[in-house]
């Protein structure tokens, strides 16, 4: 399998060197040059598999012949080693949890997946390996999780300040050893826009092998398939589900338009956005236009310029009406998500996070307009992670899991920036 940049003038790579670019040279997304598609045996005995052999049958048309077979499993077994359970909420609503990984969010799979490729490539490339990565606060912390103490890999993690959780905030400034935390003064999208620049930046991608780790990267976008597929497992209809994905950058949604593509039953997806609109306007309008960032309680998709859009109009093959056909978008707003975990948890004892709440209350509104049909959310982290607003809704204290109480006696590490590509490019020539 090859992979070619949407944008189009850089040169076809495989799975190795767009894992190790990250961003392809002419800043682009790297995009595989086909999807393929899962033959009707797979999706007949989808059912009755372990999860690891879905994964590993899922991704290896990506990787190629870049892992032997032997260490691509291992990855996978490695990247879903935890729970992943479809709960019922009410009769036609499902939530899909994904926030049983180390850092209890659904980032865990990407990173997992991406660290122990990149861990791989890096040790047979004899070369150090830069990660950079801009985070709204999910990825950081899921990236330093994943890629901490990995030998011959070093993490640089730009974040907002002031405007991550404060769980957030200690996963992702407290791993040490090779995991650095830069506190940005601006926006996640200062943050994104920065890394970029870095990656375009030819001079310093001479000194430094750089690459990313957010869903821009291949190896950490395409594994995002595997839950898509382990939530059509468990579930217990025969008709397609109509699925709805709480989105910021894009990459999670995608990631299930590409399994969709692969022969995956989805009826419909529902991309549940905050008050930030962008994808909104445009299914509805058909003009892009990215727009500022706007702070919400659901933080990790406070994003005003999508970096996955990109991929979705080559997955749709840039046919707009397909894509309105396919995919229906809904903006929530804070005073919403509040009113959705409070309701929830009074009417079904379901404590939902406020990236979930979004998710929930975007597929009441889908089926609604969907007579009968079911759907499924994924609820992308725990409610722990964001105990203030949980609480401030439900008067509900989440219990805190063990390994955060530890967490919230570490001491925050973490060298404060100005929001510009001069101050980031200073810091990673001139470091020691
Ligand atoms: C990152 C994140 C999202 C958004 O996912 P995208 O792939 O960027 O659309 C939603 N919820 C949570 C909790 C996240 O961490």
């Amino acid at each position: 399998m090859l992979y070619y940049s949407t944008q189009r003038t850089a040169p076809l790579v495989n799975f190795r060197e767009a894992t190790l670019r990250g961003q392809s040279p002419d800043k682009g997304l790297y995009f595989p040059e086909t999807i393929p598609a899962l033959s009707t045996h797979f999706l007949t005995t989808l059912k009755q598999k372990p999860k690891e052999e879905v994964a590993f049958e899922v991704i290896k048309p990506y990787t190629g012949n870049c892992l032997s077979d032997e260490e691509l499993y291992n990855i996978c077994a490695f990247t879903v080693a935890f729970d992943i359970p479809l709960k019922p909420i009410t009769e036609k609503i499902f939530s899909l949890e994904l926030f049983h990984g180390p850092t209890l969010a659904f980032k865990d799979v990407g990173a997992r997946f991406m660290s122990r490729c990149l861990s791989s490539f890096s040790k047979k490339e004899g070369k150090k390996t830069t990660v950079l990565v801009a985070t709204s606060g999910d990825t950081g912390s899921a990236v330093a999780n994943g890629f901490g103490g990995a030998e011959g890999v070093e993490v640089v993690i730009l974040y907002p300040s002031g405007k991550v959780s404060r769980v957030q905030e200690l996963q992702l400034t407290t791993m040490g050893q090779n995991i650095i935390a830069l506190e940005v003064a601006g926006t996640f999208d200062d943050c994104q826009h920065m890394v970029k620049q870095a990656f375009a930046d030819r001079l310093l991608n001479e000194k430094l092998l750089l690459t990313s780790a957010n869903s821009i990267n291949v190896a950490r976008w395409l594994p995002q398939q595997f839950y898509y597929f382990f939530a059509w497992q468990q579930w217990p209809f025969a008709e397609a589900p109509i699925i709805c994905v709480p989105s910021g950058n894009f990459g999670n949604i995608a990631a299930g338009m590409v399994a969709a593509k692969s022969g995956l039953p989805v009826k419909k997806f529902v991309a549940a956005c905050n008050a930030n609109h962008v994808f909104v306007d445009y299914l509805q309008s058909g003009k892009y236009a990215p727009a500022g960032t706007t702070a919400t309680l659901s933080n990790a998709m406070d994003v005003g310029n999508p970096s996955n859009f990109v991929r979705i109009l080559e997955i749709y093959e840039n046919n707009f009406s397909a894509l309105q056909r396919h995919v229906s978008a809904y903006s929530i707003s804070d005073e919403e998500t509040l009113h959705t975990i409070k309701k929830v948890w009074a009417q079904h004892s379901y404590l939902l996070d406020p990236h979930g709440a979004v998710g929930y209350a975007a597929l009441e509104r889908e089926l609604v307009k969907n007579n009968f049909a079911a759907g499924l959310f994924l609820e992308t982290a725990h409610p722990v992670k964001f105990n203030e607003t949980v609480t401030r809704a439900t008067g509900v204290n989440p219990p805190l899991p063990q390994h955060i109480s530890q967490l919230l006696r570490a001491q925050k590490n973490a060298v404060a920036i100005d929001a510009t590509y001069p101050a980031l490019r200073e810091f990673l020539l001139h470091r020691t």
